[in-house]
């Protein structure tokens, strides 16, 4: 074939690209220029992957880092050292932890639905708080699995909050109810994990 061909076949490519990528901005241009609400997301992470937590965190340090005033719960996972809460707590994040460390370590049930309630209470205040911006749930989503915790109580807090608040809720099985509410949900599937293969949680990774 002739370079000429080839020239003309290399033009015809561009072209018809460029035709297809000025389609695709074309309608990601309509969908931002429709996206005009703001408003507070409630955003669930939930599923078996490695990352829940993690992003939930990030978020709120992206808060942070704009000036916005944030606030993280932790249910069950108090007898873990965090990372996370290790350095927002010294830019003021305020932290409510469950101290009860995980829930099948402490195989009391009673115990761990009267802790459960210690900390939902201040929970359902920073919910009620126009002046946080953001609050992260964190493995909230075990407390309502085990009945620690009334699902009602729950959604009632959460639809009742400042309109501008944001809500991050993490955990696995996520109830379907706080599902339906949320404005934004991500499943994070595991597809491996390093414990697996025999690798032990190392501060600085997992927690
Ligand atoms: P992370 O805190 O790392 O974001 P996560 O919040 O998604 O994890 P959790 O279910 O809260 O996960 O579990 C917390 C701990 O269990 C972490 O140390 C994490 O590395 C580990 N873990 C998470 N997913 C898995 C998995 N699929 N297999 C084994 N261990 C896991
Ligand atoms: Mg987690």
């Amino acid at each position: 074939m002739s370079e000429a061909n080839d020239n003309n076949r290399d033009q015809v490519k561009a072209e018809r690209h460029q035709q297809r990528q000025q389609k695709v901005k074309e309608a990601v241009d309509a969908k931002v220029a429709s996206a005009q609400d703001e408003r507070g997301v409630l955003m669930v992470i939930t599923g078996n992957g490695k990352g829940k937590s993690t992003a939930g965190f990030g978020t709120l340090t992206r808060a942070v880092g704009h000036g916005k005033s944030a606030a993280a719960v932790q249910f069950i996972k108090g007898g873990w050292e965090c990372g996370e809460r290790n350095l927002l707590q010294k830019v003021g994040v305020p932290f409510v932890v469950m101290n009860t460390g995980f829930t099948w370590e402490t195989q009391n049930r009673e115990q761990d639905i009267i802790a459960c309630e210690k900390t939902w209470l201040p929970a359902e205040k920073m919910l009620a708080d126009p002046s946080i911006d953001i609050v992260l749930l964190d493995e909230l989503t075990y407390m309502v699995a085990y009945h620690y915790l009334d699902l009602d109580r729950v959604l009632t807090a959460l639809k009742n909050r400042p309109p501008h608040q944001h809500v991050i809720i993490t955990g696995r099985g996520c109830h379907r109810s706080i599902i339906e509410l949320a404005d934004t949900v991500s499943e994070i599937q595991s597809v491996k994990h390093a414990f697996e293969a025999g690798v032990k949680a190392q501060p600085g990774f997992d927690y």
